[in-house]
Parts: structure tokens; sequence; C-alpha cells
């Protein structure tokens, strides 16, 4: 095997999309991370590649952290997630779970239990507060940490808005996500940008194409300055820097 070596950064990080499917079908997610066209890898094999990467590279045991993100689709679906994470757990990494927390309760007292980190994402469309209120409380009650990313679905707005209200008797970090309905157009789409500006925060959708960043900055200037789109790389570099910022205050 060939040896690893970093060329980027000290930090050792890796994310694994163990399945592209989802019980949800939100509509700005890629069909191909919900419907489940890639046959999952089985546990052993990430098991097994894990141990050889180990064994192979000794170094790996010099990062004073190791990060590992498991993501989907919707992880829990995986059949091997429980096995998967203990073992990452029993090898000193770092696990960060990032899930639409839809599980049923019974698994979320074990995987709270497991990972380090848990990023649960709260889409206006399909989640309840019920549930999320009950997971956050086995969280709490494990000394869990954990986040909520809040999805700014524009098709379900009055959600959005419950849920910031909801979500302000926790104290958790909550982060805003801007999306953009795939079946929208274009003056459609502006309109509910200006409105996630002039009532939330500024947050550049993370995920989405350069198009729509650039529908967005587009916005943005015109909104906020009336400058031309000259500004263009300036106004990404502050905003990206908000973004960075506000990632940092809500670790903190
Ligand atoms: S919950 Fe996440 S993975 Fe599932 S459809 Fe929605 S955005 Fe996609």
């Amino acid at each position: 095997m060939n040896k690893i070596k970093s060329i980027i950064s000290d930090e050792f990080n890796i994310t694994l999309t163990v399945t592209n499917s989802c019980n949800y079908r939100c509509k700005y997610c890629p069909p191909n991370l919900q419907n489940g066209s890639e046959e999952p890898i089985l546990v052993e094999t990430y098991i097994n590649f894990f141990t050889n990467l180990i064994k192979d590279n000794p170094q790996i045991n010099d990062y004073s952290e190791r990060f590992i993100s498991i993501t989907g689709g919707e992880p829990s679906l995986y059949k091997g997630i429980e096995e998967l994470i203990s073992f990452l757990n029993e090898n000193n990494f770092n696990v960060t779970l990032d899930s639409n927390g839809s599980a049923p309760k019974e698994v979320w007292e074990r995987l709270f239990e497991k990972t380090n980190n848990t990023h649960l994402s709260f889409h206006p469309r399909y989640s309840k507060f019920p549930k999320f209120d009950e997971l956050i409380e086995i969280g709490q009650r494990k000394n869990a940490m954990m986040s909520i990313g809040l999805l700014m679905d524009p098709e379900h707005w009055d959600r959005v808005l419950e849920a910031v209200e909801h979500f302000k008797q926790y104290n958790i970090p909550v982060s805003y996500k801007g999306v953009v309905a795939r079946t929208k157009s274009e003056n459609s789409v502006k309109k509910e940008i200006i409105y996630l500006l002039g009532n939330i925060q500024v947050c550049i959708p993370r995920n989405n194409s350069n198009i729509l960043k650039r529908i967005y900055i587009k916005v943005l200037i015109e909104d906020l300055t009336g400058m031309t789109l000259i500004m263009f790389p300036i106004l990404l570099k502050f905003t990206t820097k908000m973004e960075k910022l506000r990632t940092s205050n809500n670790k903190n």
C-alpha cells in the first residue's frame, strides 16, 4: 500500500459518505444524495481499510486529533453505522455524525455515547419538534456535544421562523443554512434571499453551485450597497469571513 502523506495541512480529516439513501426528499438536495443509487460499502471493508491505514502509516498517530465526519444521505440508515462508529471511537478517531435525527430514540441512546460531535439538521418540511426535543434531551442527558443546522427552506418559511424561535430555548449552537429550491425561478429566488438577509443574517449557501452563489452575491450587492459586480471578489471574501466567524462563534 502507498504511504499517505499530508500535503495541505497538519489536520487529519476524512469524510465518509456511508450511504446515499435518505428517508426524506428535500427539494434542495441533489438526487444522488438521497436516492440510494449506490450500493453501500460493507462495514468490514471500512474496518479493514482503517486498520491497514493505521498499520501502514504509523505517522497517523502523530496527529493530535484525527477527525472523521460521517455523513450521507442519512447515515443512520446505514446498516453498520453503530459498529463503524464504535470501531473508530476505540481507535481514537474524533467522530462527527451529520444526521437528520430521524432514527428511533433507542438508536440515539447508543449513538450519542459513541460520537464526539453530532450535527442534527432540521429540515422544515419533514422534521418534527417533539422528535428534536426528545433528541436534545437524550444528548444533554449524555453530555453529548451537538449542534443544529436549520435549513432555511423558502417553501416552508413559517416553519423556519418557528424553528428559529423554538431552538432559542436550548443552549445549543444553531447555524442557519440558506437553501434554494431547485424548482424556483431566479426572480422568486431573489426575493426570498433578500428576505433571508433582511430578517436573519448573512449566510452563503454552502453546497450550492457557483451559479447560485453568483445570484446570491448579486442580490447581496444590489440590496446592501447598490454597487456593481466589480465588487464580487471582495464581497465574497467578506462574506466568507463572516461565515467563518459565525461558525467559530457557534463552536465557542
Ligand atoms: S435529509 Fe439531508 S440527505 Fe436527506 S434529502 Fe434532506 S438534505 Fe438530502
